[in-house]
């Protein structure tokens, strides 16, 4: 396999499904509340809850208070929505957590080590994932393995377009300067792996939890030392 960029996804890729839902999620939950009530009136907090309560509730924003917004963002995000506001709350509520030391991002053991090498090889690395590129930048900064973020050149979210979008992919090689073929898109959903096809990257399907049965027509492994990219 020849490639000179590797794409990956966070979630079910280099990361556990359950850090995310059963860590991250609870603990933003938890937090929102006592974070509204600490940082609400700091230039950033409130900026972001004064645009949530004039695009929510047009013409009563006074009316509402910080136990409101927080029902609202606890609603939204049960409901895993992907406001951008709640995702920036999130993002710094989750900050405050890994500075702490209440969090450290969940990378699969292997993944550090295979990812030095790949870089001491030339190869370019980065990131594309639903979270943003906040939360992304916490999670790899703050590893059970120490700061990985030197290892990444590049985070991508939802700002280039969803991840089952085929435009996405296009918008990311336009930004990473490598043509598509040379890149290697690493995701567990088969849905982004078919758009970053379709776009002309080479994907492989990561089965961290279920023996590897590709979903589609592409490699399947269970852990990054089974994929063998090399310069082109
Ligand atoms: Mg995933």
């Amino acid at each position: 396999m020849k490639v000179d960029y590797v794409l990956m996804d966070i979630e079910g890729t280099t990361s556990s499904l359950t850090f995310v839902h059963q860590v991250l999620f609870p603990y933003s939950l938890e937090r929102m509340g006592a974070f509204l009530a600490a940082k609400g009136t700091e230039p950033q907090v409130s900026g972001l809850l004064e645009q949530l309560k004039a695009e929510v509730w047009p013409g009563q924003e006074t009316q509402k208070n910080l136990t409101d917004l927080e029902k609202l963002l606890a609603e939204w995000a049960k409901a895993d929505k992907k406001h951008p506001v709640l995702k920036a709350l999130q993002g710094l509520v989750w900050e405050e957590g890994y500075k702490q030391g209440h969090l450290k991002g969940h990378v699969y053991p292997e993944v550090p080590g295979v990812l030095e090498g790949w870089k001491k090889e030339g190869l370019q690395l980065g990131i594309y994932s639903s979270g943003s590129v906040l939360a992304q930048k916490l999670l790899f900064g703050h590893s059970l393995a120490g700061d990985l973020t030197p290892l990444l050149s590049h985070h991508f979210d939802t700002a280039v377009g969803g991840k089952r979008e085929v435009t996405s992919y296009q918008k990311i090689i336009e930004e990473i300067g490598f043509p598509a073929p040379q890149v290697l898109f690493l995701s567990d959903t088969k849905e982004e792996l078919a758009a970053a096809q379709k776009a002309g990257f080479q994907v492989t399907q990561l089965f961290r939890t279920s023996p590897a049965q590709p979903e589609g027509p592409w490699p399947g492994v269970q852990e990054f030392g089974q994929i063998s990219p090399s310069r082109s």
